[in-house]
């Protein structure tokens, strides 16, 4: 599969090698460490990436507006790259990405060239300001209304009032992208910052991305013209929003890549040095399989899908929000892959971890709140699990046995038919919880749409391996990985996924049903079967992230 549209391979690798440059100039580790203690956002930093001297902002804006054009697909490799360095600045970036987003989905032509010309031009920063004291993941119960103002029976502009919170680039934006309910429903109005009536709160004191600003926003009868309601129409504002969860989601589970990388690279460096027991950390198999392998088999996992939801968004597929529940998956494996991996991290430095010179413990704290905003997991779990159950009933449950036979062609070595195993089975969990109604919990609901993340990044692996394996990855794939590696690295997680699904699916259908016999219908000696080898590739992938072989990372 390669990309459609978006910045062509030497444009996209300029950019990462520009943003790196700016970068260890800008933010060097000590300044970071110092910023974080201090809890400074340095706003002048974040002014000068956005304009002239780097411009990384203009990756996301379309070309016809002044910016470069990116794709999804170069979009989740800036923001993998910018979270690395610091998932609070990478946070900032991102505010003016979606607070332009309902604008570009939902804009006139003219408000379209009027304010993603001004990010392109001038590099303002933008806010997205949605979320409200009592509106968090139901945005539905939000309060702050637009109420309009008519001259002459024509609406001319709209009062607002009301209260965000949690607001990224909060007190320093210039433009705020703001949510409110309109008569017509909730719609989206542009406020320039010093508007009368509108006010922000000071920053809010944060566990982690304390470069990044967070802020509450207060609108007490702000006079917005209605030239500045997105679309000129009354309420779109959820479906605005909702049309870009694939790709939002998509840079967010990036995030999640760019900490949790960021984290065990520290670690894996650490590990080589470190010596205990007469040898570094790095020759114990004990401390390499369980606190670096693992994570870097998740993480890997995560990117498959990552890399196959971008391509498919960039080739046109996601339009409407066509490819949220792909979104989704992919942010929330990414993310809590991130977060472990940085755990891991910690624990992998001993006591050096707990302190703040090693960086681990901050990219830990930053790296956290990838699992809370644009959409918590739990929320993400619902959003899978609801869709992908539909599709079971719809299909009468063909929809994993064929997803599983989709996957005839890519053999053992790439971890095929183990990926495969664990769709299978994630169609026995499904029905058996069909049979036994069980959804009607919603912890069991819940449940399946973390055996589904697993079930299709594990696919989305295989099909990665496969595709390195005969040369054929995408142009701007990440390489890392060696196909042989990759390889070794698929089948750890194939069997992982397999485990997971049946034992847990076995869990989760005895402790809600009264009596539905899902082990009966479980392959469960397959999947037992299939955990042979397991240690010898774990072996390998260790080998790959410590250079020590031929297939080596
Ligand atoms: C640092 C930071 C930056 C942010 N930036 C922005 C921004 O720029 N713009 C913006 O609009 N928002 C922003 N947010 C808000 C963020 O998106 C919300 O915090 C998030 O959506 C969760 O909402 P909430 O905090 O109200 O939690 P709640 O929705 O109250 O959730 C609390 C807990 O309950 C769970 N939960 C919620 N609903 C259900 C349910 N139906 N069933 C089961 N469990 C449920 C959640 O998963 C979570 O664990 C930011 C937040 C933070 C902390």
């Amino acid at each position: 599969m390669t990309a459609t549209v978006g910045l062509d391979r030497d444009t996209l690798d300029m950019m990462l090698a520009s943003l790196d440059e700016f970068v260890a100039e800008a933010l060097p580790d000590e300044r970071r460490l110092e910023l974080d203690h201090e809890d400074v956002c340095p706003e002048d930093t974040i002014r000068a990436m956005c304009g002239e001297d780097l411009g990384v902002q203009l990756v996301f804006i379309p070309e016809e507006y002044g910016g470069l054009g990116g794709g999804a697909f170069d979009s989740y490799r800036v923001c993998e790259r910018l979270a690395r360095v610091d998932i609070g600045i990478a946070t900032s970036v991102f505010a003016t990405f979606l607070g332009t987003d309902p604008i570009l989905v939902g804009a006139t032509p003219e408000q379209r060239k009027e304010w993603l010309g001004r990010v392109a031009e001038q590099g303002i920063l933008f806010a997205y300001g949605a979320t409200e004291p009592e509106a968090g993941s139901d945005l539905g119960a939000m309060k702050t209304t637009a109420t309009p103002v008519e001259t002459n029976g024509q609406v001319t502009a709209y009062r607002l009032t009301g209260r965000k919170q949690w607001i990224s680039n909060g007190s320093i934006a210039d433009v705020y992208s703001v949510l409110a309910l309109a008569p017509g429903g909730p719609s989206w109005f542009v406020v320039e910052k010093g508007t009368a009536g509108f006010a922000t709160a000071p920053p809010e004191d944060k566990h982690g991305i304390r470069l990044s600003n967070t802020a509450a926003l207060f609108l007490d009868d702000v006079l917005v013209p209605a030239e500045n309601l997105v679309g000129r129409e009354e309420g779109r504002g959820l479906v605005q929003a909702q049309q870009v969860f694939g790709y939002t989601r998509v840079m967010v589970g990036a995030f999640g890549l760019g900490g949790g990388w960021e984290a065990l690279d520290r670690a894996i460096a650490y590990s080589q040095t470190r010596v205990q027991g007469g040898a570094p950390l790095s020759a114990k198999q004990g401390f390499t399989h369980k606190l670096i392998v693992p994570h870097a088999v998740r993480l890997e996992a995560a990117r498959a899908f990552l890399e196959e939801t971008a391509t498919r968004i960039d080739a046109g597929e996601g339009v409407g929000g066509a490819l949220n529940t792909e979104g989704a998956i992919a942010k929330y494996l990414a993310t809590e892959a991130g977060n472990a991996a940085a755990e891991g991290a910690i624990q992998a430095h001993g006591g050096y971890g707990y302190t703040r010179p090693y960086l681990v413990e901050k990219i830990k704290r930053d790296v956290r709140i990838t699992i809370i905003y644009e959409g918590t997991s739990e929320i993400l779990e619902m959003t899978i699990a609801r869709d992908r159950w539909q599709q079971h009933l719809k299909t009468s449950g063909a929809y994993y046995r064929d997803a599983a036979r989709s996957l005839d062609g890519v053999g053992e070595d790439c971890g095929g038919p183990t990926a495969a195993l664990a769709l299978e089975c994630l169609a026995a969990v499904m029905e058996a919880c069909r049979v036994g109604r069980l959804t009607r919990n919603q912890h069991i609901l819940l449940r399946l749409g973390e055996l589904v993340a697993y079930a299709e990044c594990a696919a989305a692996l295989a099909r990665r391996a496969a595709a390195a394996a005969a040369g054929a990855l995408p142009d701007k794939a990440d390489r890392r990985f060696k196909p042989g590696a990759l390889a070794a690295v698929s089948r750890v997680f194939a069997r992982e996924a397999a485990h997971k699904v049946a034992e847990d699916g076995l869990r989760w259908v005895a402790g809600a049903s009264t009596g539905a016999d899902l082990a009966a219908a479980l392959p469960l000696d397959r999947v037992r079967a299939a955990q042979t080898g397991l240690l010898a590739d774990m072996n390998l992938v260790a080998d790959a992230l410590y250079g020590r072989e031929a297939g080596s990372s």
